[in-house]
C-alpha cells in the first residue's frame, strides 16, 4: 500500500503554533494520526529534534503504532530572524541555507540522538522542512543511513535541484496541488503515484478536515 508523508511535529508554521497552546496542537496529532493507524495506511510522520518539548517522546511511543517517525529538519526555521519572511530563506537551502558542513553534522547528530528515543523513528528518510535543502546537507547525508529525501516538484524545479549531487539517496518528489496539498484535494488525484504529502496543521485548520482524513484512507486500502 501507498505510504502518506505527514509533515511538521510538533508543528511546521511558527505563527499559526503561537495562536494556540501545544495540549490542542497534540491533541489534533493525535487525532491525525489515529486515522492512519484506524486504516492501517502506512505513514511516515517528519518530526523536527530541536522542537521537541518535555513528553513529546512519549507522545510519539504513544501513539505511532504503524507508521514511522522520520526527521523533518533539525528547528524546522523557527530560528529565522524574522518568520513572517522565512521564504526569502527558500531559494538558498530553507534552514539550511547558512549551514556550514560541520553545523550540519553537529545538528544531525544531536537529531539522531534525540529522535533515537522515539521506538518508531526510522533514519532512512529526512524530509527537509519547506523541500529546500542544499548540496552541503547532501555532503552529509550521503555518510548516514539516510536513503531517500523528501522534496516537491515546485522547489525541485525552481531551485534547480536535479544539478545537486544526491549520491546514492533517492529524491522522493511530490506534485504541488496534486500530491502535495490539503487532503481534500488529494484524494481526487490518487491516479497520480507520486508520493502523497498532508500537512496536518493546515488540514486542521478546515471544517470537515477529519472526514477527508477518512475519506482518504478509505480511498487508500481499496
Ligand atoms: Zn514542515
Amino acid at each position: 500500500m501507498r505510504s502518506v508523508r505527514i509533515d511538521d511535529f510538533p508543528h511546521g508554521d511558527l505563527r499559526l503554533f503561537l495562536t494556540r497552546d501545544r495540549i490542542r496542537y497534540r491533541e489534533l496529532v493525535e487525532k491525525t494520526l489515529n486515522v492512519f493507524e484506524q486504516y492501517k495506511v502506512p505513514y511516515i510522520l517528519g518530526a523536527t529534534p530541536q522542537l521537541l518539548q518535555e513528553g513529546d517522546i512519549e507522545f510519539l511511543n504513544k501513539v505511532v503504532k504503524g507508521g514511522k517517525v522520520v526527521m523533518h529538519g533539525f528547528t524546522h526555521g523557527w530560528d529565522f530572524p524574522d518568520w513572517s519572511n522565512v521564504v526569502s530563506c527558500w531559494e538558498h537551502g530553507g534552514e539550511f541555507a547558512s549551514h556550514t558542513r560541520e553545523r550540519v553534522q553537529e545538528c544531525y547528530s544531536n537529531g539522531l540522538t534525540t529522535l533515537q528515543q522515539v521506538n518508531s523513528f526510522c533514519e532512512e528518510d529526512f524530509i527537509p522542512p519547506f523541500n529546500c535543502y542544499t548540496q552541503t546537507v547532501l555532503d552529509v547525508l550521503k555518510d548516514t543511513n539516510v536513503k531517500r529525501i523528501h522534496t516537491c516538484d515546485k522547489e525541485w524545479d525552481a531551485y534547480n535541484y536535479n544539478k545537486l549531487e544526491h549520491y546514492n539517496i533517492e529524491p522522493v518528489i511530490s506534485k504541488y496541488g496534486v500530491t502535495y496539498s490539503d487532503a481534500n484535494v488529494v484524494v481526487n488525484n490518487l491516479s497520480d503515484t507520486s508520493q502523497i504529502t498532508l500537512h496536518w496543521c493546515y488540514d486542521a485548520e478546515r471544517m470537515g478536515w477529519e472526514e477527508d482524513y477518512h475519506t482518504l484512507c478509505k480511498e487508500l486500502i481499496k
